[in-house]
């Protein structure tokens, strides 16, 4: 198995520190800083880093480690990893989130997790591959970007795009967030590695009213029917849709668990019996709502875009932007569909509905050479460990990377101590990530590269 050294170790954990006192909050994301230091680390190992981008300010890297020349049998692997960060309030840190303060065996700071700890651990397999001399038989291509927290349009968009001969041009793999982290449950650990994220749906919807003087009385006022699309859509359950990662993933847990929830698992992978049983088969409020958005379409009202233009003026119009989220297989007009439903107007008579920007869920076969690997290496790593492919409600870069024919799989290796709860940090205050793990991580993740296109005693 491979191992750090103690030098090799300090090395990585600077790494993370330098990255995280860079601050790369997006908007407005400003990554050139972050990239240019990766490229400077990259270029000092004898790397030729490629920087590319729209936007001079918020580029991207690429880098590769070519495979033997003489050994090569298989298409590239790409590493990748965002160097954004989403925004953090330092009043409700312990430590400043922009400072990489070392305390209590973690390095905290904003993308600790999320996810400048993947780039500082891909970045050190990546530089130690070639010092160590441990060819492989394909490229590792080590990926930078920016701007995936605001949609990725100027990050893997726009390489996939524009440059994707960066990306190795058909990559088979890409590694990239969000899986690899221990979950504790029921007394077991879970490895989740993801295989599917859900689509999106960014959507408009406008009430229709009629406008006049506000000095009259009136019901029909576009503001009071958008409050009540408003409440309506908050407290709505839409229909489920249960796909087959999410059968993969609630019942690969299930089947690790204990008598209950086994036997309960079949009956909540139903659509019919499922929305009743939930609350009583997952009590814990927060574990609740993430299974459930893996079910089923959701829908949030998040901006008002448009209201009144003057006090004295009914308006005839008011619009709010709403985060829709697609189960695998569904669309943005099924979403509409239920949205409709709900707002008990089928026929558009009252709302009309807008797509600002759609993209369906996208979904990989956990059964691939890749992922039969990292399960193999796990269970030497982690004996105890159970591997499970899983689906995430949010999206990652990983929907561009698809574009490319790449198998994408979240796989961040990270053991975690049971009293750090890895989804309460995503975008969450006190971000950090526990040392020891991040180790054990740095080293899983090139056994898993070693085991799967390392030539043996080259
Ligand atoms: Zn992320």
């Amino acid at each position: 198995m491979f191992q750090l050294t103690d030098a090799e170790f300090a090395e990585a954990v600077a790494a993370l520190q330098g990255l995280l006192r860079i601050d790369t909050t997006n908007p407005p994301g400003h990554e050139r800083p972050a990239i240019e230091q990766v490229a400077a680390w990259l270029k000092a190992d004898g790397f030729e880093p490629e920087i590319a981008g729209a936007e001079p300010d918020r580029p991207n890297l690429a880098c590769r480690l070519p495979a033997d020349a003489t050994r090569r049998s298989g298409r590239p692997i790409v590493l990748s990893c965002h160097l954004d960060v989403v925004p953090a309030d330092p009043a409700r840190w312990t430590h400043p989130p922009f400072a990489g303060i070392e305390a209590d065996g973690c390095l905290w700071g904003r993308g600790a997790i999320d996810m400048k700890g993947f780039a500082a651990m891909g970045l050190t397999v990546f530089r130690l591959l070639r010092r160590r001399g441990l060819a492989l038989n394909r490229d590792l291509i080590f990926a930078a970007v920016s701007d995936e927290e605001a949609g990725a349009t100027l990050g893997s968009e726009w390489l996939v795009h524009h440059r994707p001969d960066l990306l190795g041009g058909d990559p088979e793999y890409v590694i990239n967030e969000v899986g690899g982290f221990t979950v504790h449950r029921a007394g077991q650990r879970f490895y989740p590695v993801q295989v599917a994220e859900k689509g999106l749906a960014w959507l408009r919807l406008t009430a229709r009213g009629t406008p006049g003087h506000s000095s009259l009385p009136t019901a029909d006022n576009a503001l009071a029917h958008l409050a009540d699309a408003i409440g309506r859509l908050a407290s709505a359950r839409l229909p489920w849709h249960i796909s087959q990662p999410a059968r993969d993933f609630i019942g690969g847990m299930a089947a690790h668990s204990g008598w209950l929830a086994r036997t309960l698992s079949p009956l909540l992978l139903n659509s019919l019996t499922g929305p009743t049983l939930l609350p009583l088969a997952i009590a814990e409020p927060s574990r609740r709502r993430s299974v459930e958005a893996v079910l089923r379409n959701t829908v949030n009202p998040t901006l008002i875009s448009h209201g009144g233009e003057k006090i004295n003026v009914i308006p005839g119009l008011a619009s709010i932007d709403l985060d829709g989220r697609l189960a695998p297989g569904q669309t943005a007009d099924d979403l509409i569909r239920e949205i409709r439903t709900v707002l008990r107007d089928p026929e558009g008579r009252r709302y009309s509905i807008e797509v600002l920007r759609t993209s369906e869920a996208v979904v990989f076969s956990p059964d691939t050479p890749l992922f039969h690997t990292i399960r193999d290496v796990m269970s030497r790593r982690d004996p105890q460990g159970i591997v499970v492919p899983s689906i995430v409600p949010g999206f990652t870069d990983s929907k561009n990377y698809a574009r490319l024919g790449a198998t994408c799989l979240g796989f961040y290796p990270l053991r975690l101590p049971p009293d750090l709860d890895f989804a309460a940090m995503f975008h969450g205050d006190d971000e950090r990530i526990p040392l020891d793990g991040f180790r054990w991580g740095i080293e899983t993740l090139a056994d898993c590269l070693l085991q799967f296109a390392g030539i043996a005693s080259a």
